[in-house]
């Protein structure tokens, strides 16, 4: 297993990543196979989607926030029930494969390390899975 660190610095947030884990992979010279990339955290998470247009990614995160409200009645004494939502909503790992040495995502994709509960050092787990 590979840790990749990822230091956020707001309440929510997402971070692209894929650069980063793009390196891990030329590192460990993968060649072929998959990619395992497991976020071990209950109030953050992990999801690919656009990487063209930023505007993706805080029109998500607005949608996120204004869905799941920052208050609505929580018993969870910790006060961060929102964000252990949106962390079971969006999801804690993903799977991509590796073709020839590179990420195989679409032309417009990027992987992004989502921030529910920051600021905070975070941590993504890499495991990979050689042909
Ligand atoms: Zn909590």
């Amino acid at each position: 297993m590979i840790p990749l660190t990822v230091k956020t610095r707001d309440k929510t947030q997402f971070i692209d990543i894929t650069r980063a884990v793009q390196e891990k992979i030329t590192a460990e010279d993968v060649g072929n196979g998959l990619c395992f990339l497991f976020v071990p955290h209950t109030t953050a998470g992990i999801t690919i989607n656009e990487n063209a247009d930023p505007t993706v990614q805080s029109d998500i995160l607005n949608v996120l926030n204004k869905i799941i409200p920052w208050e609505n009645n929580y018993k969870h004494l910790e006060g961060n029930s929102p964000a252990h939502v949106k962390s079971s909503i969006v999801g804690a790992s993903e799977i991509i494969a590796v073709e020839s040495g590179r990420l195989a995502l679409g032309t417009w994709q990027g992987i992004y390390f989502c921030e529910f509960d920051g600021p905070r050092t975070r941590q993504v787990n890499i495991k990979f899975i050689k042909d």
